[in-house]
């Protein structure tokens, strides 16, 4: 029946789950918590012996939405008496639910009591369920306990529906009456029930299967084999196993339910998703027609001490449940190693690793760590004066963040990340004695230092405050000595809830509607007076001149380009998130029913990178701003280079975003690099409220269009190859 290996479970098992119950001896008494689920409008309550903290995010398992009702599990001190009880309901309970308890009684290798109440040396999961909506039922437990153990039998009365669980010689086999019938009823009738339900065709198939020439007489005479020849093997054993008293007037065929592990059995386990649930018939206990059934008449049915309803629940969701706190708890415990500063649902996203879960993971994350480390090193460095030329800055830079140094970071923080696929099929009994221990897989010093990146943006999309991050790399030893406040304080957020109207269709590249509105400028003019250019970008730049002579703008530009990466990354990512990474969106992928492609992927984010911040993009919106005519020190042929490149842009009509990134070749690099100093320019006197003025609406419609016409270049970049990382 069970044709998984005997693995409790894998690996790391956090605390909240398999920590032990805590005993006050002094007052017996045991503090237990309670965690409190809505499923389909029921309550189901879990008990762990840590509280846990919940997400934001509900979670979603299957197709039923699985909420918690609380976002932390509520505290209670229960008896030691009462906590047994608890204990023995679960045993017998999950014994029931994976068909393993003995006719006689629980099966040998169970768990016994201790096991809850001191330390294991192996992690064992410890979560318990209990009956009970708003309270823990404890009548429900014990009148459980007195029908399973003193096997105080309730005779079950006759129903019109019955919508209750039964046993007929012992409390171990659950049944679900399936067929109520008396000494009158016909076997025609029985047979037409069958094809009612679906689990024969036609009569002609139970003619077949019962082997008979006509269908006449009562089904109970049929049961007797009264009159009737000798029939399938099958047939034989029911009418063998047909229990009754003389005085019996009501009959039922009965069915074992379903162990647990034939529930979901059709369900993507990766996915997290049942077809059988997801088209409105929920998976359920109850068992199918392929089940043996049984005959009984009303007096050796007994009924079973608890509800259909919440058997149901248990079975259906119980696993799921666990390997979802797997990774909440998960997330808590690292929540509060990094003293909270970021949000729970977004460590939660920073600790997944892509093998864990391919739609939520730390990539998106990463990425976005990766710029705000690299705006705020080079920040830092920017203000030492003692680095002169970009390739000093880009060295030190490169010392202060390697992957094994951020490895080393992420090591110190001792987090678990969620590096293993876990998955329901994987949780046996967790009410028994055999437990599996299996290595955790480990994680290569390039993901340690992802993860840490990860933390880096999960801290830093917070508040988009920088000094969230700095506080985390306090925290994490990470040196950094950054000290001009006006570095540090502001974001780089765009607000793209008012967009300027441009003439031309609404998806048109920005750039053919704004040369249909000022074109590119029709004569070449150099060493123009910088007033002009301050005029122009509308404030007064006291280092103008060191941003715009060659060979003096290398510091400027290399914090430039920190600073713009930074603007593009973080405003891509936010915007993205709302369209393509929303749970909604996350949920249909989840389900299959959109494709990888249309959820926020990382590629996404570096397709960013590529199309607005490559030499070309840069260089064109340099050369359209007239960047070029208030650069000093420009060499002959470069100035030669730019006519021939303005030349060229003047006839383009930019009707496709393909265009633009081809100018990488034709415009010389000087543009680009004026283009970042500028920028580092304007917040190294003003500030990221400045640059977002003038850049920040620079790069406002180039943004907006990216993110609506996402996958059309990112489908584009990976065809040309652009996206080899
Ligand atoms: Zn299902």
């Amino acid at each position: 029946m069970v044709d998984t290996p005997s693995v409790q479970f894998l690996g790391y098992v956090t605390p909240q789950l398999s920590s032990h119950y805590t005993i006050f001896e002094e007052k017996d008494n045991v503090l237990i918590y309670l965690n409190y689920f809505e499923i389909d409008n029921q309550m189901l309550i879990l008990l762990s012996p840590c509280p846990i903290e919940y997400s934001q995010q509900s979670f979603i398992v299957f197709s039923s939405t699985i909420r918690p009702r609380y976002r932390v599990s509520q505290k209670l001190m229960v008896s030691l008496d009462q906590f047994k009880s608890i204990v023995s309901f679960n045993i017998l309970l999950f014994g029931d639910l994976y068909l393993t308890n003995k006719t006689q009684f629980q099966p040998f290798n169970a768990r016994n009591f201790q096991t809850f109440i001191s330390p294991n040396p192996l992690p064992q999961i410890n979560i318990l369920v209990v009956p009970g909506v708003y309270s823990i039922h404890f009548d429900q437990i014990y009148e459980f306990l007195e029908s399973k153990l003193a096997q105080k039998n309730e005779q079950i009365q006759p129903q019109p529906k019955f919508d209750i669980l039964v046993y007929t010689t012992n409390p171990y086999r659950v049944c679900n009456i399936q067929y109520q019938f008396d000494k009158t009823t016909q076997l025609i009738d029985y047979f037409f029930y069958l094809i009612d339900n679906q689990i024969y065709t036609d009569i002609n198939e139970i003619q077949q299967q019962f082997m008979l020439e006509d269908i006449k007489g009562t089904l109970f005479d049929f049961l007797q084999g009264k009159n009737y020849p000798n029939s399938t093997p099958n047939i034989q054993s029911i009418r063998k196993n047909f229990t009754y008293n003389a005085q019996d007037t009501k009959f039922y065929i009965l069915q074992q339910i379903k162990g647990f592990n034939q529930i979901h059995q059709n369900a993507d386990f990766v996915k997290i998703f049942c077809q059988n649930c997801e088209d409105g018939n929920k998976c359920t206990l109850l068992s199918s027609q392929n089940q043996q059934i049984y005959f009984a008449g009303q007096s050796s049915l007994f009924k079973y001490p608890l509800s259909v309803k919440f058997l149901d629940l248990v079975s259906r969701t119980f696993s799921q449940l666990i390997c979802q706190l797997f990774l909440i708890t998960n997330a808590q415990n690292a929540t509060y190693k990094i003293n909270r500063l970021a949000n729970l649902d977004r460590v939660e996203e920073a600790i997944s690793c892509p093998s864990f879960n391919s739609q939520r993971n730390y990539q998106n994350l990463e990425m976005l760590g990766d710029v705000v480390i690299k705006y705020l090193t080079s920040a830092m460095l920017f203000e030492d004066s003692k680095y002169k030329t970009e390739n000093t800055l880009s060295s030190a830079r490169v010392r202060l963040i390697t992957n094994k140094h951020l490895s080393s970071i992420y090591g110190n923080l001792k987090l678990n990340a969620m590096n293993f696929k876990i998955n329901s099929k994987k949780l046996l009994n967790h009410m028994m004695m055999i437990i599996n221990e299996h290595e955790d897989s480990k994680l290569s010093q390039k993901q340690q230092a992802d993860i840490y990146e990860a933390l880096c943006g999960a801290c830093y999309i917070k508040n988009y405050q920088f000094k969230d991050l700095m506080d985390f790399f306090k925290l994490t030893k990470l040196e950094f000595q950054g000290t001009v406040p006006q570095y540090y304080k502001g974001n780089p957020l765009i607000d793209f809830s008012i967009i300027s109207q441009d003439p031309g269709k609404d998806n048109d590249y920005p750039l053919k509607k704004q040369i249909l509105k000022r074109p590119f400028s029709e004569t070449v003019k150099f060493d123009q007076p910088f007033e002009e250019f301050q005029d122009y970008l509308g404030c007064k730049l006291n280092l103008i001149a060191e941003a715009m002579t060659v060979d003096q703008f290398e510091r400027l530009e290399f914090f430039g380009d920190a600073i713009l990466e930074l603007l593009v990354i973080v405003n891509v990512h936010k915007e993205c998130e709302k369209l393509y990474y929303n749970p909604r969106q996350q949920q249909l992928c989840r389900e299959g029913k959109i494709t990888q492609k249309l959820l926020l992927c990382p590629g996404m984010l570096h397709t960013a990178k590529i199309s607005l911040l490559d030499s070309g993009f840069m260089g064109t919106m340099a050369i359209y701003h007239n960047f070029h005519q208030y650069a000093r020190n420009l060499p002959k042929e470069i100035q030669n280079s730019i006519k021939k490149a303005l030349a060229l842009l003047r006839q383009d009509q930019f009707t496709d975003f393909r265009r633009i990134n081809q100018y990488s070749q034709q415009i010389p690099k000087i543009m680009s690099d004026l283009w970042e100093s500028v920028a580092a320019c304007i917040l190294v006197e003003y500030g990221w409220e400045k640059v977002i003025e003038i850049y920040g609406e620079m790069y406002k419609p180039y943004i907006k269009y990216f993110v609506d016409n996402i996958s059309l270049i990112y489908d584009f970049c990976q065809s040309t190859g652009n996206l080899k990382q």
